[in-house]
């Protein structure tokens, strides 16, 4: 089977009965087409919000169509004079192992300056969604205190290492101890703290942060970040970038109290979509390439095999299986 369709739309968890194999002609390409092969293929989080048919900012996937997603493929045969065959592209594509496209909308990667799966990673989506969300809506000030939720996973560990190039005092909140440990040996964060074990989130923030929390770089909303909000500084800013813990919910949460500390410190929460932000893709993407060849940036990827465990890896992602960027290599 080459092609996997959204079968159903998911109820709460999404499960291996809303995804569907199936097998679909590939055809020869004319007409500036291409031929391409996948060979990385990314699953994020915000592909359960299209899953559903909830408006969004980006349109539902179709029943009976292909997920899509971002996608590294090679190009296996060309009607169009600037992919030739070999070359390597990166793009949104539908999960097919080989398809005909139009290449307009997508990019030529060089596998001799990067691995090809970053350009998933860290030097794709990822790494701007780090570096934008936190420069545009964080507003980072030397000697601040930096919290990012999310921080073992493919955004919060770049954030982090972002915050501690920019002079920040980092501190990391992910889900398990082996994650946290990774967060100060590995990233460079100051201090982890392990949601799972931690009974009193709001005195675990408290405790990391002495001088209370500047910026709140949320990837995951409920509970972590009512832990965080009580903690924040005056004219704090709060990026939300996305919100896991509650993406397989069915009923909104009851309301929380936080409230009153945005209020009282005059704090900034706004919402963060990286393609609000185009315009500055260039120029985020030239200061990621810079800092990962001087080292000052560096990822951690879980790499999965097989097309066939493309939806495994994305239903992983909802229980913490990942470190870094979750990668299927076709
Ligand atoms: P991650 O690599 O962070 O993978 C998801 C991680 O979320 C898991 O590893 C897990 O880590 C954590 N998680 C899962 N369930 C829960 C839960 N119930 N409570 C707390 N943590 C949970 O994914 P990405 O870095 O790709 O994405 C991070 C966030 O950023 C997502 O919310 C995503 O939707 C958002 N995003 C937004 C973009 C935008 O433009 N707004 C663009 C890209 C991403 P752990 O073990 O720590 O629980």
């Amino acid at each position: 089977k080459n092609t996997i369709l959204l079968n159903s739309r998911p109820e709460g968890k999404p499960q291996e009965s809303d995804f569907k194999f199936v097998n679909q002609e590939v055809g020869t390409p004319s007409n500036n087409e291409i031929l391409i092969e996948s060979k990385y293929v990314s699953v994020d989080p915000y592909l359960r919000g299209r899953m559903s048919d909830a408006k969004s900012y980006v349109p539902p996937f179709k029943l009976n169509e292909p997920i899509t997603s971002g996608i590294v493929a090679e190009v296996l045969q060309s009607e169009n004079s600037y992919f030739k065959k070999g070359d390597f592209v990166t793009g949104n594509l539908p999960w097919k192992k080989q398809q005909v496209v139009n290449p307009e909308n997508l990019q030529k990667v060089d596998p001799e300056k990067a691995p090809l799966s970053t350009y998933l990673g860290i030097l794709g989506l990822t790494g701007l969604t780090a570096y934008l969300g936190l420069t545009e809506i964080g507003k980072p000030k030397k000697g601040e205190t930096l919290v990012v939720s999310g921080a073992a996973g493919a955004v919060g560990s770049v954030v982090g290492q972002i915050g501690k190039i920019l002079g920040l005092h980092v501190v990391g909140v992910a889900g398990s101890d082996e994650k946290v440990e990774m967060l100060t040996s590995k990233f460079g964060f100051d201090k982890g703290i392990n949601y799972k074990t931690t009974d009193n989130m709001a005195k675990a923030i408290a405790d990391a942060c002495p001088n209370g929390v500047d910026v709140y770089f949320d990837n995951v909303g409920g509970e972590i970040s009512d832990g965080v909000l009580v903690n924040i500084n005056k004219f704090a800013r709060i990026a939300i970038c996305g919100a896991i813990a509650v993406y397989n919910k069915t009923s909104i949460p009851k309301a929380l109290a936080v409230q009153p500390f945005l209020v009282k410190n005059s704090a900034l929460m706004q919402g963060f979509i990286v393609s609000n932000y185009q315009d500055k893709f260039g120029e985020a993407s030239k200061q990621l390439a810079q800092w990962l060849q001087e080292d000052k940036l560096v990822y951690e990827e879980t790499m999965v095999k097989g097309f066939e465990n493309i939806p495994q890896a994305f239903l992983d992602l909802f229980e913490g299986k990942n470190k870094g960027k979750m990668v299927v290599q076709v």
